[in-house]
């Protein structure tokens, strides 16, 4: 099949059963028939490489050159970025063809989905179940079989969960493994590029072409990138598995702890060791979190004000009534909550009760990875509490909402890389295994998932 072929039959499949799912918000048609012929001579001179001609979607928070770039939000409704993320470009470069942009909560704020300005994305597993959030429209958009691989965003477990959710594999690199240059800042010290596949192979091969230095990007590492596909096939006799205590407490669902516990026999039966060990500071991961994430949230989205891009407010009397009449139509409810919370965390006289204690809650839950990591290779247990649930279940209630992390979040505040993966079924519904790796350590990870499919 050529790719233009292929690319075709993408996007009518897109057209013709999104309306089920609503997992993008803008498709790429000509663009996308463009690179694909590229592509497709790139083939005929023998210069393709593994992803050459292959239809993917980008997440709609990554900058798209002249392709509308929304994050989800009405505030950049209208929003035509000028130039390309990084990973754009470099997904570009391997020949990858882009077919559009999936949904997201806004601002990469939510965990089901549904804080979208172009409404809430549905999990193809059920007609009223949500796909997990942040990065829903990419999850859905993989689990519906409309393209094999997508790309996401991470900040508390925006790729991961969405994966459990959806039956999907998703990973999380370390902080720093893959540039954010052109990936809209949600919260600049824990937001990290990934992917979404059905498998830790197609994983793999996106993130060969996604990782690498990037002078653009201060906190991205000059590091070399491995092949990541040479590793997958390797035995895992001896991996030393760790388990948590504080991830399989009396909170978790009794089937959910059954069904993880199983999952992780499995990779005993292939030869893996399983010991339990302690992540003490694992219950401040949340409340830190909110504190943190928000803060710089409210730094970041300060530079929405109505004049340099995105939505601005028809007649303005003064600037005030620009900047407050354009941020309150421009931003929805989760982003305001979020903005005000920072914003007050940040103040002067409450600095130093919740930023800084924050700051050195996070200092001491990286450290309890650091020893477990001592002594094990890497760690298991459950992506999210529950499989997916109702479409409206948790949305009048945040903290329910934010509690969805609470497995996820801890590996963004010390920079981890993480994956979900199928582990197996809840109620007919997929379930996630989370496995966090050590610093760098995204090889390792990707075997033992390949491993265990
Ligand atoms: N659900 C979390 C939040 O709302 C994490 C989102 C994310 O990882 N982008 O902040």
């Amino acid at each position: 099949t050529s790719s233009e072929e292929l690319t075709r039959e993408t996007l009518d499949r897109i057209k013709a059963q999104d309306s089920r799912y609503n997992s993008f918000i803008t498709l790429a048609e000509e663009q996308a028939m463009a690179s694909a012929r590229q592509a497709d001579e790139q083939r005929a001179s023998g210069k393709a490489s593994a992803l050459t001609g292959v239809p993917f979607a980008h997440k709609d928070i990554f900058c798209t050159r002249d392709l509308r770039t929304t994050c989800g939000s009405r505030m950049l409704d209208n929003f035509v970025p000028p130039y390309n993320s990084t990973v754009a470009e470099k997904l570009d470069e391997a020949g990858a063809v882009c077919v559009g942009k999936t949904n997201m909560d806004e601002f990469a704020m939510g965990s089901s989905n549904e804080t979208s300005y172009y409404g809430p994305v549905t999990n193809p597993w059920g007609d009223k179940l949500v796909p997990g959030g942040s990065s829903g429209g990419s999850a859905a958009a993989v689990a519906a079989r409309l393209v094999a691989g997508a790309t996401a965003t991470d900040t508390g477990g925006s790729i991961r969960q969405p994966a459990a959710l959806c039956g999907l594999t998703g990973l999380k690199p370390t902080y720093g493994r893959i540039s954010r240059y052109g990936m809209i800042a949600f919260a600049s010290s824990l937001d990290q590029a990934g992917t979404l596949t059905r498998t830790a192979e197609d994983s793999a091969l996106m993130l060969n072409a996604m990782a690498g230095f990037d002078p653009r990007d201060s906190t991205c590492m000059d590091r070399a990138v491995p092949d990541y596909t040479e590793g997958l096939n390797n035995d895992i006799k001896g991996l030393r598995i760790g388990l948590p205590t504080e991830f399989f407490s009396d909170d978790l669902d009794p089937v959910m702890a059954q069904q993880v516990r199983e999952a992780i026999r499995e990779y005993e039966r292939l030869g893996a060791t399983v010991t339990e060990i302690s992540l003490p500071h694992s219950h401040l991961a949340v409340p830190a979190y909110y504190v943190i994430a928000p803060a710089e949230c409210s730094a970041n989205l300060s530079r929405f004000d109505g004049v340099r891009y995105g939505h601005r407010c028809e007649n303005p009397q003064d600037l005030n009534d620009l900047y407050l009449r354009s941020r309150s139509e421009g931003f929805g409810e989760e982003v305001k909550r979020r903005i005000l919370v920072g914003t007050y965390a940040l103040s002067a006289g409450f600095f130093d009760a919740y930023y800084l204690k924050a700051q050195k809650v996070r200092r001491l839950i990286q450290q309890d990875f650091i020893q477990a990591f001592e002594k094990v290779d890497v760690i298991m247990g459950p992506t999210s509490p529950s499989p997916a649930f109702a479409q409206g279940d948790k949305t009048d209630d945040p903290v329910n909402m934010y509690l969805e992390d609470v497995f996820t979040i801890s590996t963004n505040l010390a920079g981890l890389p993480a994956m979900s993966i199928p582990g197996g079924m809840v109620n007919n519904l997929p379930i996630g295994l989370q496995i966090i790796g050590n610093y760098f350590d995204e090889g390792r990870l990707l075997n033992a998932a390949h491993q265990f499919q």
